[in-house]
Parts: structure tokens; sequence; C-alpha cells
């Protein structure tokens, strides 16, 4: 699974397991600071390794590949738009990820403002002037890349990093 060399990415979500069956006492659930602390000591080795911006390419990535497989594997990719994404929503609430809202949308030129509140990557982190959620934006592109088959530009222009309350995602049409 992680000891074969490759050049084309291979997570399934099979690899994620039966956590009913290897965890029947503690569950599928755990503190979000686990969560974060897996994040962010990656991304500082990452930092340290290579550089801020290939660690930021490498968090985009993956978190597209996320969004892929998460689309793939928990969403209905024939929905028409809207009921796709009040399936999204209902899955990143139930999941605890985070709350999504559509702010502003433009069907017709596929130009989207989302937010998400209590995000799971940075919600009640220090605020340090900086937008943070790499992850979110690669995983917010995966979801729509899988959905449409188009390629977005997915940026981050408001976190709770930079002093709001909520994430805030401009998404327009790759060019
Ligand atoms: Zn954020």
């Amino acid at each position: 699974m992680f000891k074969e060399e490759r050049e084309e990415l291979m997570f399934d979500w099979s690899m994620l397991g039966d956590v009913a069956a290897g965890r029947p006492n503690l569950g599928s659930t755990m503190d979000v600071n686990v969560y974060r602390l897996m994040q962010f000591t990656l991304r500082d080795v990452l930092i340290k390794r290579y550089d801020t911006d290939t660690a930021d390419r490498i968090f985009y990535e993956a978190g597209q590949h996320a969004g892929r497989s998460f689309c793939a594997e928990l969403l209905n990719k024939n929905a028409e738009f809207n009921d796709f994404v009040v399936e999204l929503q209902d899955k990143l609430k139930l999941l605890k990820i985070g709350i999504l809202r559509v702010e502003k949308a433009d069907l017709d030129a596929m130009r989207f403002t989302l937010t998400v509140a209590e995000d799971l990557d940075c919600s009640g982190l220090p605020v340090i002037d900086e937008t943070i959620c790499t992850y979110d934006e690669g995983f917010i592109n995966g979801v729509l890349l899988e959905y449409t088959g188009k390629n977005f530009d997915v940026k981050e222009v408001d976190c709770w990093c930079s002093g709001d309350r909520v994430c805030r995602f401009d998404v327009k049409p790759a060019i």
C-alpha cells in the first residue's frame, strides 16, 4: 500500500479500511486536535525539508485527491447542481468537516463564493494574518473537478487565521 514506489496516485477509498471492525471500542471519531496535530506537523516538515511553496502545492494536490475521492465515493455525481450542493453540505456537516454555504453563485459563468464555518483545519487557530486552508482549496477543486470534469481555480480569500470568522473561497473556471 505505502511501500510501493509510484508514478501515479494510488489512493483508493478501500485503503481507509473497516474502522467499525478495527475500533469496536473507540469508534470512528476522534479529537479535532489529533487531526490538526498530524496535518500541521506534516506541513511543518514539508516546509523545513522543501519550502512553503512546495508544501502548499503538496497540500493542494493532496486536498484535490481527497476531494475527488470524496465526491466519487460519497456524492451523487449525476445530481443536478443544486441537489449536489445540498448533498455536499449535508456530508460535510455530518462528517464534521465544516458548515458550507454558497454566498454567491453565477451558474452561467460557473463562478462562486463559498464559505466554510467551523472549518476543521483552521477555526479557532491564532489570528496570524494568513490564509492557511490550502488543503481545503484543493479539496473544493477536487470535488468540482470530479463532478463537472472541469478544472477550477479555488482561492481562499478570508480565513479564521486572517481574522475572519469563516473561510471564504473564490471559485472560477481555470483558464
Ligand atoms: Zn481557513
